[in-house]
């Protein structure tokens, strides 16, 4: 995708990968992606956005991917911030947004969404077997991988558009009704520091809005979100 963006490739753009040999999550961690499994996909977006909003993006991604599996599946997947998808507690989908800005204008975003299928728990390697679940482990069959594309696509494009036109209430209010965390003490690592509190609302920025133990209100603009509850 980098490559059609750098050529010049109109947004929208799509490109789903059966494996990934190199999938990655935030900070290179690992994103296991074994063939036939699951989705892994990447879009190209060029959105008019000014760049205080690019929290907002992987917010979207989020409710469009949870929308789409909700028409075609009937189970409600779960929000958590920054970047996952939950299905009772496990993770489900990561989505992770690379952007190239150039003078405060985004010349391109790729937007990286990978979603567990049809794995069984022993496909899952032992490092995070505990945290992890796909999603014919919550419907019991098989998940029909390009009509489940098809629904997802549908429904980014519909939350794209909420997005373009600036209507970031509605993104946000979405988002937030699918939230599992919000209300409840977590811990935020960062690359710097490590802050317990209650995770208690999304900035209109999409930052993580976060009451510390001594009453301080923090913006957390990215960092590990862990449940301690
Ligand atoms: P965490 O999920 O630990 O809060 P994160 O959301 O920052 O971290 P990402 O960067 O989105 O993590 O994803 C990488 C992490 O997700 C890996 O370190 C691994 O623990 C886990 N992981 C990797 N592949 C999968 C997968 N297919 N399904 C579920 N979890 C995975």
């Amino acid at each position: 995708i980098r490559e059609f963006a750098e050529a010049g490739a109109d947004e929208g753009l799509a490109i789903l990968a059966n494996e990934q040999t190199g999938g990655r999550g935030r900070l290179s961690r690992k994103w296991d992606s074994p063939p036939n499994m699951g989705l892994w996909f990447s879009i190209l977006l060029r959105p008019n956005l000014n760049l205080k909003k690019s929290g907002l993006l992987p917010l979207t991604a989020a409710v469009a991917v949870a929308d789409g599996i909700e028409r075609e599946l009937a189970i409600k997947p779960q929000t958590k911030w920054p970047n996952d998808l939950l299905l009772q507690g496990k993770k489900f989908c990561g989505i992770l947004s690379e952007a190239k800005i150039i003078e405060d204008n985004f010349k391109f975003i790729i937007l990286g969404i990978g979603i567990n299928l049809n794995q069984k728990l022993q496909n899952f390697p032992d490092t995070f077997r505990s945290h992890a679940t796909s999603l014919s482990l919550h419907v019991n069959k098989k998940i029909d991988k390009t009509a489940l594309l098809a629904k997802i696509l549908e429904s980014f494009e519909k939350w794209y558009h909420e997005l373009a036109k600036k209507r970031f209430n509605s993104i946000l209010k979405e988002w937030k009704t699918r939230c599992a965390h919000l209300g409840s003490q977590v811990k935020i690592v960062t690359p710097n520091e490590e802050i317990t509190g209650i995770a208690e609302d999304i900035s209109k920025n999409g930052l993580l809005l976060l009451r510390t133990q001594d009453g301080e209100r923090k913006e957390i603009l990215a960092g590990d979100c862990h449940l301690l509850i």
